[in-house]
């Protein structure tokens, strides 16, 4: 049974693997890129409540664009799973040349030991 400790690696943190601005929830376009109309109502774009609320309806191209980019964010997320598990794959095998050298290095050690022991 091997037991070993579960980090995540130094200096990663959640923050850096989230993007820290998110695109339009409506059309899924970068806020700056955002195609959605005005609501007539509160003159927002992009915001979901004007479609609930407001009486705006989504057309087909902001919902095609949408199932786009979320399709393009899932995507992105698998690859980085991908990588993620590719890194702790390679530490998982970092660790285990590690730790053989060492039991190689501790075992010689005892050899040496056990013979360098004066008769008795
Ligand atoms: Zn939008
Ligand atoms: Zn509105």
């Amino acid at each position: 049974m091997r037991t070993f400790g579960w980090d995540l690696p130094p200096g990663c943190t959640m923050n850096d693997i989230d993007p820290p601005e998110r695109p339009c929830e409506v059309c899924g376009m970068a806020l700056d890129d955002c195609f959605c109309p005005e609501c007539p109502v509160c003159g927002e774009y992009g915001n979901p409540f004007c479609y609930r609320e407001h009486g705006l309806t989504v057309s087909k191209e902001q919902s095609e664009s949408l199932a786009k980019h979320l399709q393009r964010e899932m995507d992105e997320h698998k690859a980085d799973e991908l990588l993620w598990d590719e890194m702790e794959d390679n530490r998982l095998k970092e660790e285990d040349e590690y730790r053989a050298m060492e039991d190689a290095a501790a075992m010689q050690e005892e050899l040496e030991k056990q013979d360098g022991e004066p008769c008795v």
